[in-house]
């Protein structure tokens, strides 16, 4: 598989690349972003063959197919990495909830939050470019709280490989800040800033974008890298489970092979719902994909009415965070697929220049083709999480959001699959709530009260989170970034 850009190629760059390069150097042209070219086609016969394989099977053989330029032991060793999940046989179990509404529970991981599923064999695998290379990286991170967890935890003790991480003082919860400062690693660095997510993200693409931060660091060996969600070399990783999540309602016997399915996707950045988007281009029967919002409703503008505009919006904290983001940066990858790289330009040029762009009425036929859209609200949500454990299933508040598009944008009688996200322990302030309409200021209340009320056992991964010494107590003001990342190195 191959890599070309989405926003066209400016004759400077590259005109392909391949895996390893896209995830290495992800910068493009007109600051595109990498695309494949072209997927590989699974059909029946390969589903069929696969109906018995455990998920590490599955995955190496669908990655056989997307034919990467890594090679097989390297792959193998970044899949070994699910035997870490709390079932290796089942690294993601498929739950029925109702007949026709299964959950594919994406959180078992080491961090509790569906981040996991790709940063896990994403870190290995750019750690083991860097050691062939024989070059040494520093990946910055910034995060509202799931993707900063999931990164140190996959990239701790890796070789030629460096992390600093940056999150909101206050802006992530007990659990989610516990995770980070009490990472103790020596090539990884947690710093707190005075500010919100915006101004950690702001930071990084500063950071990124600095010539003389990276003078700096060239002076003292070491690339730049970042492990955000544009990355390919994440994506990739989630195509896997919508094909696995598939087979799974096939062996349960819920579908029969061959039948279509809604695909119910909790959507932020939009990567998750694009791994489903690629899956079904591969073949994966999919009738539609729904796409799930909290208040921060661009993704169901865009979807429902072919617009997309910032220009009178700002972000409204939820209590789906790792949901509140405006700018959804796959969506480009959309974009590009449905109507090719001069009006994905075009488009993306709008939006950076005039903060919205707006698709015609057959670009938005068309993208209504895939995809259908809701949101809701932080008091809907919290009744969905209520009504859901009455039928005996918990949920977290990011999950949530897809009953609400299930309620609404169901056509046809066929099963969904919901993607759940995190588990009820990094959320669980606004889950007790729910559940009881008790108000804690404290994670580790919530997460006693859920612990009774729903007879569960707080994993111990999280118990002790609240024993552990603290490793990182540095908070700094913006301005200090840089200056606290170099003495670190
Ligand atoms: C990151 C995240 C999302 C959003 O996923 P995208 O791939 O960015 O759309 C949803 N829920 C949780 C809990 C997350 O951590």
């Amino acid at each position: 598989m191959e890599f070309i850009e989405s926003r066209g190629n400016d004759g400077q760059q590259q005109k392909k690349v391949t895996f390893s390069q896209a995830i290495l150097s992800p910068m493009c042209s007109f600051g595109g972003i990498y695309v494949p070219e072209q997927l590989p086609e699974l059909d029946t016969d390969f589903l069929q063959k696969h109906l018995n394989s455990d998920y590490k099977t599955l995955a190496s053989a669908i990655l056989t197919h997307l034919d990467v330029d890594i090679a097989d032991e390297e792959i193998q060793a970044a899949l070994d990495l699910y035997d870490k999940f709390d079932d290796p046989k089942n690294p993601v179990p498929v739950v029925k909830v109702r007949d026709d509404l299964y959950v594919s529970e994406l959180y078992h991981g080491p961090t509790r939050a569906f981040k996991d599923m790709a940063l896990q064999p994403f870190g290995q695998i750019l750690s083991s470019i860097a050691q062939n290379n024989n070059h040494n990286y520093l990946i910055l991170a910034a995060t509202s709280g799931d993707t900063g967890p999931a990164a140190l935890e996959t990239f701790k003790n890796k070789k030629n490989v460096q992390v600093a991480c940056l999150y909101p003082d206050g802006g992530t919860s007990d659990v989610q800040r516990l995770q980070m400062v009490t990472e103790s690693a020596d090539n990884l660095k947690v710093i707190g800033i005075h500010g919100n997510f915006d101004d950690a993200q702001t930071a990084l693409k500063n950071l990124l974008a600095s010539d003389k931060f990276k003078a700096t660091l060239k002076q003292k060996n070491i690339d730049l890298s970042a492990a955000n969600s544009v990355n390919f070399g994440r994506i990739i990783f989630q195509i896997l489970y919508h094909i696995h999540s598939y087979l799974e309602l096939v062996r349960q016997g819920a579908i029969n092979l061959g039948d279509s399915v809604y695909l119910n996707v909790p959507s932020g950045n939009f990567g998750n719902a694009l791994g489903g988007y690629y899956a079904m281009k591969m073949g994966l029967p999919v009738e539609k994909i729904m796409i799930s919002s909290n208040a921060n409703n661009v993704l169901t503008e865009l979807i429902n009415e072919g617009r997309y505009d910032l220009s009178s919006k700002s972000v409204i904290p939820t209590a789906s965070p790792a949901m509140d983001i405006l700018k959804s940066s796959n969506v480009e990858r959309i974009l590009y697929d449905l109507l090719g790289a001069e009006r994905t330009k075009e488009l993306m040029t709008q939006l950076d220049t005039e903060n919205k762009y707006q698709l015609t009425e057959q670009e938005l036929t068309l993208l209504q083709e895939t995809f259908v859209a809701d949101y809701c609200s932080d008091e809907e949500g919290k009744q969905f999480i209520k009504e859901c454990f009455e039928q005996g299933y918990l949920m977290d508040p990011h999950t949530a959001t897809c009953l609400k598009t299930e309620a609404t944008k169901k056509e046809k009688e066929l099963v969904t699959i919901v993607y759940s996200t995190a588990e009820w322990t990094k959320f669980s302030p606004t889950i007790a709530n729910a559940l009881t309409g008790e108000i804690d200021t404290h994670d580790l209340d919530a997460l006693k009260s859920i612990s009774k009320t729903a007879q569960i056992k707080i994993p111990d991964m999280i118990a002790e989170l609240f024993d552990k010494p603290i490793t990182h107590s540095t908070i700094v003001e913006k301005e200090a970034i840089e200056e606290e990342i170099i003495r670190f190195l």
